[in-house]
């Protein structure tokens, strides 16, 4: 297993705010990985894409762990078993070219497998919830491997279990149908073609989407509608083409500098809409006085 110290993780996010972790380590495999969560008593900072986390500008204290090099996939007729650290893309691809559907929107998604179940990610009227059949999670608690069903897992828009448990997720095992592989590939590359349209490319680096959706209600909209798409914080701005994703579009962005837009947005929308609107994007490392203000405002997790 690789061990850094001073690791700057900029280049492990979709955001590329440059931010340095005192300790990071890589394990090779998944028993490498549970023999170093267990060393843990309190649950460590787990990056797997890095594409819906807010880097602290600040360091980072608790030691990480990269989850880059599980890679593995297993194909068991209509199930796919994967490790946590399977890039999105690479799994979708790998699903299609066995004719199996139910994993077309991971194809637009910068993530790997641990993140989506985390986030109980969708898109394109497909989400986790209706693919997994269960996950292989260690619980920092009780120091153990624990096997949980669909059910267990709690998933529901943007959250399950492991926002709320001190759980890491080791691999997990999907549910698919066969089906005709070009309507596979037809899908994929629908989806790819709306991102293109409607999403900042990754050339503007981002997170995603910064605030979740109210009920009934899009971010997106109402941040468009309320003029402030294109707002510049220092290095931050709110992206131009979707009202809800900010972009570091300086390549200099600090975490300061993504709070200060975040609390611009929340203070405009509550006041025009009375909306009280909570982060999807998750910060991780220290916090100044002022940031801590403004997240605690803010914060869903
Ligand atoms: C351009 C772009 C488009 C996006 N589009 C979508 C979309 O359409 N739909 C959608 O739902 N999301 C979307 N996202 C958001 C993001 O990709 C998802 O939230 C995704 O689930 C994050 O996965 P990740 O591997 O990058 O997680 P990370 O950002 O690395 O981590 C996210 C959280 O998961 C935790 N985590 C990661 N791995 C593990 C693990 N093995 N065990 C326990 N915890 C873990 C981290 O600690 C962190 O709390 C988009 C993001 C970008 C940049």
């Amino acid at each position: 297993m690789k061990k850094y110290e001073n690791y700057d993780l900029k280049n492990n996010t979709t955001s590329k705010i440059s931010s340095v972790a005192k300790v990071v380590y890589i394990p090779e495999s998944k028993e490498e990985f549970v023999d170093l969560l267990k060393t843990f008593d309190s649950m460590p900072v787990i990056i797997g894409g890095g594409s819906n986390v807010l880097l602290s500008s600040h360091g980072v204290d608790t030691p990480v762990i990269l989850t880059t090099n599980l890679r593995d996939i297993t194909i068991n007729n209509n199930t796919i078993k994967a490790q946590c650290g399977v890039k999105t893309g690479v799994l979708s691809k790998t699903a299609a070219d066995n004719n199996l559907s139910g994993m077309e929107f991971l194809f637009v998604i910068p993530a790997t497998v641990g993140g989506v179940v985390k986030m109980n990610s969708s898109a394109h009227s497909q989400s986790i919830k209706d693919i997994i059949i269960s996950a292989e999670v260690f619980d920092i608690g009780q120091k153990k491997v624990l096997t949980l069903s669909n059910d267990e897992l709690e998933l529901s828009y943007r959250t399950s279990i492991l926002q709320k448990k001190p759980l890491v997720l080791l691999e997990a095992v999907f549910n698919l149908e066969k089906q005709n592989r070009e309507l596979i590939d037809k899908r994929m590359q629908e989806n790819l073609d709306y991102r293109k349209e409607k999403q900042p490319a990754l050339t503007e680096p981002n997170f995603g989407s910064t605030f979740r959706n109210p009920q009934g209600a899009a971010v997106g909209k109402m941040i468009e509608e309320l003029g402030l798409k294109g707002t510049v914080e220092g290095g931050a701005k709110i992206s131009e083409i979707h009202g809800n994703f900010i972009v570091n579009y300086s390549k200099q962005a600090t975490s300061t500098d993504v709070l200060r837009l975040m609390f611009k947005m929340y203070n405009a929308v509550k006041q025009k809409f009375g909306y009280e609107i909570k982060t999807e994007v998750i910060f991780i490392g220290n916090m100044t006085e002022e940031e801590k203000k403004i997240w605690t405002l803010i914060k869903s997790h």
